[in-house]
């Protein structure tokens, strides 16, 4: 039965989304989940300036590789829709109003030139500009705290300029509650009047993220820490609309490798590692960004590394099925300091589910590898070659580099052990060795072996002198799975195609 558990992921489509904002979407979606809620997808586009058109199917698809679809969203199951915010634009205004009819805002005429300049003023001493209950009854600011009516109504009517502020109540301490960070304390002297509608009709954030809350019922507001600072007005404009305020949990930033400062696009560049789950296409300049998914990484894999950023279960166990994650998953165990990012830990990840999951499903995704390699080959024996190579991969993209011999001869062959082990009387005890290949009829891994060791017994001589050889002719270096199980799988006539080959060329 769905409950009352309500939550929303709210990104705004500025750019690709940063893994960062797959954590959030993450852990509003296990909440949920877990509490037989909803998860809501809502685009929070007020912001022209920054809006990117490709940005909002990214965060779409990304959910989707993910595999924590959202339930209530735009063009899915719309019963509080419209979900994007710039077509709700129009319910906004009278919210606005609403405030000003009770005290809780006021119109500000203030241009951007005389702003500057009071804050440059402020900067000449010392101080810094923060329009608020200080200043804003004072005369120097223009706003309808101290305008009379008419003027106020003459200068809207002649299509001045006006934003609409927000008006923080002066000398009180604000007791907040964060489910994840616990009592927080805040003088409401420090806070600045924030603009709730910006001169170009549109809303701010603060007014369409708290309205849209309110009307889509949201019971708990999990957002990342960097909207911590929000949470005062947020939580006074709840009490202003007289609306009974949301849970606020804020998650833990993610940190850089090396533990300080938020991880960027930048430390992925220089490090080697995605920091988008999919890869990118910047719009303007034709930027293409990597992506977790075209770097070869398992959603599964990648899904379960990023619940550990800021979350662990208080126990030993590390691997989480999606399901586990939402049985297990609790905010009360969401740290309130930074999560470390972890490229080598990502990768054990990747590891760890590589091995758990089953050879049909790795073959499967072997397969069009190498049919782009022109190679066309039976699933079952590509299973084996999966089965045989797998554990010694963290992506599907190793298994060519690991496997090529099971399909094609080797192409070159490594100078230095050739030196090595190619000898001078090789040539001719890996003829003799293709004879009693040739005489082998039971071709499988163990009896192969059988023979081929008796044989090198037989003659007295080091095995080392006919395996290193024989492994250089097949695989082209000293590297690969049990040789005779490369043998068994490749069959008499490629080993012997392989031998005469290395005898030709070396
Ligand atoms: N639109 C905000 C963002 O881009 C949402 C913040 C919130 O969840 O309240 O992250």
């Amino acid at each position: 039965m769905e409950s009352n558990v309500r939550v929303r992921f709210a990104p705004s489509p500025t750019g690709p989304l940063h893994i960062g904002g797959v954590r959030t979407a993450l852990y509003n979606y296990l909440f949920a989940k877990k509490h037989n809620g909803t998860f809501v997808l809502r685009i929070e586009d007020t912001d022209q300036t920054r809006y990117v058109a490709n940005a909002e199917q990214y965060i779409i698809d990304a959910l989707e590789w993910c595999a924590i679809p959202f339930d209530e969203g735009p063009g899915k199951n719309e019963k509080f829709g419209p979900y994007r915010q710039s077509e709700r634009k129009d319910l906004y205004k009278k919210y606005a109003d609403q405030l000003i009819g009770t005290g809780w805002a006021y119109y500000a005429f203030d241009s951007s030139e005389e702003l500057d300049a009071h804050r440059k003023q402020h900067e000449a001493e010392g101080k810094t500009f923060i329009y608020n209950w200080h200043n804003r009854e004072k005369g120097r600011l223009v706003n309808s705290l101290v305008l009379s009516d008419d003027e106020v109504q003459q200068r809207i009517n002649s299509g001045e300029k006006f934003v609409v502020r927000f008006k923080t109540p002066q000398d009180e301490t604000l007791i907040l509650e964060d489910e994840i960070r616990g009592t927080i304390k805040i003088d409401t002297n420090t806070l600045d009047d924030k603009i709730l509608f910006k001169s170009d009709g549109m809303p701010t954030y603060h007014l369409a993220n708290i309205v849209d809350d309110h009307l889509m019922e949201i019971s708990h507001v999990i957002r990342g820490e960097e909207w911590l600072p929000s949470l005062p007005l947020h939580s006074l404009l709840y009490r202003a609309f007289g609306w009974e305020s949301p849970k606020f949990a804020h998650l833990p930033l993610i940190l850089k490798p090396v533990g300080k400062g938020k991880l960027s696009k930048r430390d992925g560049d220089k490090l080697g590692f995605p920091v988008f789950p999919l890869e990118y296409t910047n719009e303007v300049n034709g930027d293409v960004s990597c992506g977790y998914k075209e770097d070869g990484y398992f959603a599964d894999a990648f899904i379960n590394m990023l619940a550990f950023l800021g979350w662990n279960p208080g126990t030993e166990q590390e691997i989480f099925s999606l399901e586990e994650l939402v049985k297990t998953f609790d905010l009360k165990r969401v740290s309130k300091s930074g999560a470390k990012f972890s490229p080598d830990k990502t990768k054990w990840f990747n590891q760890q589910y590589m091995q758990s999951k089953p050879d049909e499903e790795l073959t499967d995704l072997y397969l069009p590898i190498l049919a782009e390699k022109g190679i066309i080959a039976e699933k079952d024996y590509v299973q084996k070659v999966v089965s045989s190579v797998k554990e010694r991969a963290i992506f599907i993209q190793d298994f060519w580099g690991l496997s090529s011999f099971f399909f094609v001869s080797p192409k070159e062959y490594d100078g230095k052990n050739v030196k090595k082990n190619w000898k001078e009387g090789t040539p001719e005890l890996m003829k003799e060795l293709i004879d009693i290949i040739n005489s082998i009829e039971d071709f499988s891994s163990e009896n192969t072996e059988k023979e081929i060791k008796e044989w090198i017994s037989g003659k007295e001589i080091g095995f080392g002198k006919v395996m290193q050889p024989l492994r250089l002719s097949l695989v082209g270096k000293l590297a690969g799975p049990h040789l005779f199980d490369i043998i068994a799988m490749i069959g008499k006539e490629e080993t012997i195609k392989r031998l005469e080959n290395a005898i030709e060329k070396l």
